[in-house]
């Protein structure tokens, strides 16, 4: 089973439809048992449509519903894209 931080790290290709067969149903496998990363994938593609607006300020993205340990992992995600 793969950790939230691989689900995290991979979202952005998991909602471009750019992953492998293989790591699509890894992600998927996780999203069955993982209520937390199914609330975050929610938050994560309304995000993407805020990004086009407000890219520079994450900040007033973030929702409250997102817990404390996947807001890290956005934001580790985040710098990781940006690199
Ligand atoms: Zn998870």
């Amino acid at each position: 089973m793969i950790t939230c931080q691989e689900v995290v790290e991979h979202l952005m290709a998991y909602v471009n439809n750019e992953l492998a067969v293989d790591e699509r149903a890894a992600l998927d496998a996780h999203l069955a048992v993982c209520p937390e990363c199914v609330t975050f994938l929610k938050n994560y593609e309304q995000t993407i449509r805020f990004e086009l607006a407000a890219f520079e300020h994450p900040e007033q993205i973030i929702e409250e519903s997102i817990p404390e340990s996947l807001i890290q992992a956005i934001l580790a995600a985040r710098a990781k894209k940006t690199e």
